[in-house]
């Protein structure tokens, strides 16, 4: 059975679990530390990276170990490493590549948490983050390049603006450096957009946001491509001897799944930024619906686009499915079947104005989070970008009245009539 030539629906619900002969129909929840071994011998070969199967949860379980290879089918990678969150996803996917004295090229509309780790953490190691604005043309971008660069980072849409980024364009920089280009897939999932078709190297995901979907387990999941070279003198850590490892080689050894072989094998042994096994099953679970719940968010949100983009109350919005949003033909290329859930706008009157539409709202929460499916708000200035100075809020299009808006699963209609009496307190 081909499951790389099924519907993504269909490996949403399937990949990657088939039960054997009266055993468990849906995933079993495998809660075990660790796992037992007729020989010695045996296990002595699971520790030298011979035998691919469990033997400390640190590294794999078998529950996770379904999970991750649904979202590998389903990005279209050659395998994937859970994490216990998306930054660590991000930590591992930037760190297995990049060390003291490196530079990365990022592009500056990323999720507020990410912007600070590379800005902050990732400069006390060594590693500067070159911030750039995605939408500079390529030879702009190249040119900010250095010698030392290993990386193009960039969201497919940005976390909270989300504005889409220019697939092409970066994956010529990318190439044009001969390094990866690795990209945060969250908002779009690849339901609605798999950048290894256009030229992604790496896929990460915060699968607290919709793989989840539910607001219930958080996680993060790294996914490899398969589809770089990295022999060409600028990846040494991938295709020199690691002495921790025996003097294994990830390139020679692994060939095409060198990079998430080394992400588990070095970092993941070392940082333990392991998931729960539960957060996984619930995770996968979440994932079983994700091809019918990004149709409805993607539906939902442009009505509700629409609605705010004719509301005189309403300062502005921002859609990328909109049909003047600046991203528009981005969306038609890269996003077809939908643009997700995600939008921001202002309420006429400013930042004051904006806080009144918040606290005015009965049935749409104000949470810290985004992509489930209840609708909920935020205000970015006071909160996920809070550690940014206000030159960096406008560098990175954040400004004092916006509202994050995640339009959910319920129906369009009571998220538009909770709008409407809200809007209708900010007359007052
Ligand atoms: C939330 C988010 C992250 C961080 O994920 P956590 O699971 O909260 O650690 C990273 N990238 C994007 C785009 C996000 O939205």
């Amino acid at each position: 059975m081909d499951k790389s030539s099924w519907k993504i629906g269909t490996q949403a619900v399937q990949g990657e679990y088939w039960p054997e002969n009266a055993k468990s129909r849906v995933v079993p929840l495998e809660m075990s530390t660790t796992y037992r071994y007729d020989t010695c011998e045996e296990l002595a070969s699971v520790f030298d990276l011979e035998q691919d199967t469990c033997m400390y949860t640190r590294l794999s379980n078998p529950t996770t170990d379904i999970f991750e290879k649904k979202i590998a089918l389903m990005e279209g990678g050659v395998g994937a490493l859970a994490t216990a969150s998306g930054m660590a996803a991000v930590s591992i996917a930037v760190l297995n590549i990049c060390k003291k004295g490196d530079s990365i090229l990022v592009s500056n509309t990323i999720y507020g948490g990410s912007y600070t780790l590379f800005t902050t953490t990732f400069k006390d190691l060594g590693i500067e983050a070159i911030m750039f604005d995605p939408d500079i043309p390529e030879e702009e971008m190249l040119s900010l390049a250095k010698p030392n660069t290993r990386l193009v980072y960039g969201e497919t849409l940005g976390n909270p603006l989300a504005n889409v980024i220019d697939f092409e364009k970066f994956s010529n920089v990318a190439k044009r450096l001969d390094v990866p280009l690795m990209i945060d897939n969250t908002f779009a999932t690849p339901v609605l957009c798999k950048p290894f078709e256009h030229g992604a190297n790496i896929v990460i995901h915060s699968t607290s946001k919709y793989l989840d979907g539910h607001a219930v387990a958080l996680g993060g999941i790294i996914v490899d491509g398969g589809n770089f070279n990295w022999n060409n003198g600028k990846f040494p850590e991938l295709v020199e001897p690691d002495e921790s490892y025996h003097g294994v080689s990830y390139v020679n050894k692994f060939g095409q799944s060198a990079f998430i072989v080394k992400a588990r094998a070095q970092l993941m042994r070392n940082f333990g930024m392991t998931p729960s096994p539960f957060n996984t099953w619930i995770t996968n679970l979440g994932c079983e619906t994700l091809h019918l719940r990004m149709k409805k968010h993607s539906e939902n949100a442009l009505k509700i686009a629409q609605y705010l983009h004719d509301n005189e109350m309403c300062a502005w919005v921002k859609y990328p499915g909109l049909e003047d949003s600046q991203y528009y033909g981005l969306v038609k290329k890269y996003l077809p079947l939908g643009a997700s859930g995600v939008m921001t706008f202002g309420v006429k009157g400013g930042r004051d104005a904006s806080r009144k539409f918040i606290n005015s709202l009965q049935m749409v929460a104000l949470v810290t989070h985004v992509a489930d499916s209840r609708t909920c708000v935020l205000q970015p200035a006071s909160t996920t970008h809070r550690q940014l100075s206000d030159a960096e809020l406008v560098a990175c299009g954040i400004s004092p009245d916006m509202i994050r808006l995640s339009v959910g699963i319920e129906e369009a209609e009571d998220i538009i009539a909770d709008f409407e009496q809200a809007f209708a307190k900010c007359r007052q």
